[in-house]
């Protein structure tokens, strides 16, 4: 029999956006009894408590809802043979998972699937009017959003998007700044893919990507 010691856990950050790994060893709940977690960006993540290790309390900072949800777990599922989810109970989605490494990173890019392929799977296909332009549209999104390379002003990577037939909206829901990707031919993916970096103005609208008034026109 092997006694599991170490686990991983993957928890997305609410404040940066970034997916942080950390190990976590049950020898590190001697003593104190509490264990915290902070992303790089020094956000707390996760705290997890125990006074007797058999049963472990986590609560861990929501990247969905922005608030704390609050778990029970018997050591065995902490430190057990599969990925156990972290569930926001708001919009029922994985903020993260815990569990041996391998098994975490494959939830992990499961969940990390392109917005391109997530697009299609959900037949948004059909809705857009130009379907081969809003994938690539998607996935240069996608790949900025994963570089980093995703905000606003304000400080939040977190942004959230709509899709549109013929367009893509993004939102800054902490300063009300809106971004437009236009979807419409071969010259907005240019436009585009040739942004290394998309960064909202506070409390303005930007069409990123428009073809008719200039590059960068804004409203
Ligand atoms: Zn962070
Ligand atoms: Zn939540
Ligand atoms: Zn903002």
């Amino acid at each position: 029999m092997i006694l599991t010691t170490h686990t991983t856990i993957a928890i997305q950050c609410p404040r940066c956006g970034e997916l942080e790994f950390h190990a976590l060893s049950l020898f590190a709940f001697s003593g104190k009894g509490r264990v915290g977690l902070h992303c790089r960006c020094g956000e707390p993540l996760l705290i997890a408590n125990s006074r007797d290790r058999k049963y472990f309390n986590i609560s861990f900072n929501c990247t969905f809802c922005g608030q704390s949800h609050y778990l029970r777990l018997k050591r065995g599922a902490l430190w057990g043979k599969s990925a156990l989810p972290l569930m926001c109970s708001e919009v029922e989605a994985a903020a993260g998972f815990v569990g041996p490494k391998q098994k975490v990173a494959q939830a992990c890019k499961e969940r990390e699937k392109s917005i391109a392929e997530l697009a299609s799977e959900l037949g948004y296909e059909d809705e857009f009017e130009n379907p081969e332009v809003m994938l690539k549209l998607l996935d240069h999104l996608h790949c900025l959003a994963k570089e980093g390379a995703l905000g606003c002003k304000c400080g939040n990577y977190n942004l959230t998007f709509e899709l549109l037939t013929d367009r893509i909206e993004l939102y800054c829901e902490i300063c009300d700044a809106v971004g437009i990707i236009f979807g419409e031919n071969y010259d907005n993916i240019q436009a585009f893919e040739g942004m290394t970096s998309v960064i909202l103005e506070e409390n303005k609208t930007i069409l990123l990507n428009c073809t008719h008034h200039g590059r960068f026109a804004t409203d």
